[in-house]
């Protein structure tokens, strides 16, 4: 048997069975980990609001060969963010970032820059950031950090630098482009308008609570659409918290067309 304690960020649960439930966690140092809670579904003393989403935890757990799924023992509660999830957007961006945090992390592997990106946007949220620019941002650091975004700053190709170009990317990998390099490295690339890029470089240079004004802002459809076909790329399969999101967004729009036919 082996013992762990480490610091870690709750990604879900589930039920498990009559009394227990599953748990996902992103560690520190061991990365994703997945245990079982003993009775957690019978007694919420044993391990309090310690396991509600992107709580942020001090677990400690153990692991027997052979056997896929740990057993956590204590998890002692660091922060949580479950006061700002009561508003359905940030419960539902939240998700999301929990979401990608599970698809692009792996059991055994910590890394301590996914950890601390995942820091620094669940706190930013937790301090009052708009939780759509901190999912975006986080959206863009996953990819950045998964090394799908290649050298980001400069074309794959000639190696011009991009930040005021139009740039070509291609959400199945390689690039970016230069308009030049493009029309022969990816003939199906997708457009990000000029200056978009710009802004992109720029938010991988500031932490989350100082992104200027305009950076990774709402009506960038091109960019976010580029962010969402890499990722979902990646993971090779629909992101659940996304599809709400969108529903979500449409029944805004249609409350505010409505608002303005009154
Ligand atoms: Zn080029």
């Amino acid at each position: 048997v082996r013992r762990v304690r480490d610091e870690a960020f709750v990604l879900r649960t589930q039920s498990l069975g009559e009394a227990d439930r599953l748990v996902v966690l992103l560690a520190r140092q061991e990365g994703q980990v997945r245990a079982v809670a003993r009775s957690a579904r019978r007694s919420r003393k044993r391990f309090g609001g310690a396991l509600e989403p992107l709580s942020r935890i001090r677990a400690s757990w153990t692991e027997r060969p052979g056997r896929e799924l740990a057993r956590l023992e204590e998890a002692d509660l660091l922060a949580s963010v479950a006061e700002v999830q009561a508003d359905p957007e940030t419960l539902y961006r939240l998700a999301h970032v929990a979401e990608l945090a599970e698809a692009f992390s792996r059991q055994g592997e910590g890394d301590e820059r996914a950890f601390r990106l995942l820091a620094s946007v669940v706190g930013a949220v937790g301090e009052g950031s708009d939780p759509a620019l901190a999912a975006r941002y986080y959206e863009l650091w996953t990819l950045r950090l998964s090394g799908l975004l290649g050298e980001a700053r400069s074309c794959a190709g000639c190696g011009a630098g991009l930040a005021g170009l139009e740039v070509r990317v291609d959400p199945a990998g390689g690039g970016p482009w230069c308009p030049g390099c493009a029309g022969e490295a990816a003939p199906g690339a997708h457009r990000i308008p000029a200056g978009q890029w710009g802004l992109l470089l720029q938010a991988l240079r500031e932490p989350v609570s100082r992104l200027p004004e305009g950076v990774l802002g709402r009506e960038d459809r091109a960019l976010q659409g580029f962010l969402h076909r890499s990722l979902t790329g990646y993971t090779e399969r629909p992101l659940r918290a996304h599809r709400a999101l969108e529903k979500l967004d449409r029944a805004a729009r249609s409350v505010r067309r409505e608002d303005r036919e009154r």
